[in-house]
């Protein structure tokens, strides 16, 4: 291949990383479409998730930043909780920073979707990407229409389940299951009577069973999610077909005996509620991200699980940063600096989640050594131990080298 410059790209995968990454291409001067496997849109698909200070400052490259904020409930901190009710730790927002943002995904994914279309990025629905391959100076792409499409680079930002990784190296690993069950809740009107804490506080609870979260929000409703730790795999369709009527007793079961605002909240859910998300699942390494014209940005490259807070947040670098570099680099040079830059920042994000996907899981003896570690550690750690992560900034206006 001859190593030039990109002057259009190929997008495939129109989640979060997808409209993020054409948007930042197009800052760069490289035209991108992006082209969607699903036509219908996305709508009460997904749960809650959180954008930490790190990926709110990604979007602020882009230009999308303010648009989040306008979806966002900001977590004005975080509280970690045992089954007793006690208090483990809390963690504010670090000052300078923006506060995590939490959104549900398919107000994300449309947010996103729109400022990439209001900045004349075509974004093409119903097109599933089946293969593609390079010739002379670009990369064909086929779709399951039937129809085809070509530039200088194709990018997959098509997931965890990526195509475009098995295009790149057909020996790639697959997703690796987390040992947690996902389990979310949309907010349903106020709870009465129940002490939830303030508006924006996101309690984190590691129960006496399984690990509960929830967010109380002005309106006094409450969003939440459960990770149930549970030995073999269940995917989302199995998960599915269980129902949410039973999955919303087991979990009412499963939080009876917690001294804490879950069971209310459990009591007040009803079984449309509910957003089965099934096992949840992390990418530990991608052994590689790039072949030829081909590169891979968001959970196609590092899914982390849900547990690090941080899967937007780092899609959306990873995006930003792709794209300077291939602003700035020819392609094959580009792709490898892309790498050399992200792998070792989110594959230490994948770990931490890891850690604390055990500790949500935890038997009886792990949950005293938690419970007991966890004030200890807190107070004894630095007041930055987290700025690695949240106050991490990429200057959009310095050449890479
Ligand atoms: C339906 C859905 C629900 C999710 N819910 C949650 C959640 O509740 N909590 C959480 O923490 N994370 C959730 N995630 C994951 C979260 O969105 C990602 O971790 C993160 O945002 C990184 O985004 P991404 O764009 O890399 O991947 P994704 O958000 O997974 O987006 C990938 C996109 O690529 C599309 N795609 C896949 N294959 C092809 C193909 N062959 N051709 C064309 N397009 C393709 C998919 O339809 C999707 O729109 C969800 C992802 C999806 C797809």
């Amino acid at each position: 291949m001859t190593d030039t410059t990109a002057r259009s790209a190929l997008v495939v995968g129109g989640g979060i990383a997808g409209p993020v990454t054409a948007l930042a291409l197009r800052r760069a001067g490289i035209q991108a479409t992006v082209y969607e496997a699903y036509s219908g849109g996305d709508d009460g698909v997904g749960g809650m998730l959180g954008i930490a200070s790190n990926g709110i400052s990604a979007l602020d490259v882009v230009g999308a930043g303010d648009a989040v904020r306008g979806i966002g409930i900001s977590v004005k901190s975080m509280v970690l909780q045992s089954w007793t009710g006690k208090r483990l730790a809390e963690f504010g927002t670090m000052p300078g920073l923006d506060p995590t943002q939490t959104v549900w995904r398919h107000d994300l994914s449309r947010v996103l979707r729109e400022a990439a279309q209001a900045q004349g990025i075509r974004y093409e629905t119903g097109k599933r990407l089946v293969t593609a391959e390079e010739y002379g100076d670009g990369v064909n792409a086929v779709f399951e229409d039937g129809s085809t499409a070509r530039a200088d680079i194709l990018i997959g930002a098509d997931g965890i389940r990526s195509v475009v990784r098995g295009l790149i190296d057909p020996s790639a690993p697959g997703p690796r299951y987390t040992g947690l069950v996902g389990i979310g809740g949309r907010p349903r009107g106020r709870i009465s009577g129940v002490p939830l804490g303030d508006t924006g506080i996101m309690f984190m609870i590691f129960g006496k069973q399984a690990f509960f979260a929830y967010q109380v929000y002005q309106d006094g409703s409450v969003g939440w999610f459960a990770n149930l730790p549970r030995t073999e795999p269940i995917w989302h369709a199995e998960a599915q077909a269980i129902g949410a009527e039973e999955w919303l007793r087991r979990l009412r079961k499963i939080f009876a005996e917690d001294r804490t605002p879950a069971p209310a909240i459990l009591a007040h859910a009803r079984p449309e509620d509910l957003i089965i998300v099934g096992g949840l699942q992390d990418m530990p390494t991608v052994p590689h991200w790039s072949r030829g014209r081909m590169v891979l940005v968001g959970d196609s490259a590092h899914a982390t699980s849900p547990s690090s807070g941080q899967g937007v947040s780092v899609a959306a670098e990873s995006a930003v940063e792709l794209a300077r570099c291939l602003r700035d680099q020819p392609i094959a040079q580009a792709f490898r600096t892309y790498e050399s830059i992200r792998r070792p920042r989110v594959e230490r994000i994948i770990q931490n989640a890891a850690r604390t996907n055990s500790h949500k899981a935890a038997g009886p003896m792990g949950r005293v050594i938690r419970d007991t570690i966890f004030p200890m550690m807190i107070k004894f750690a630095k007041p930055d131990r987290f700025a690695w992560q949240f106050a991490h900034r990429i200057d959009w206006d310095a050449k890479v080298h």
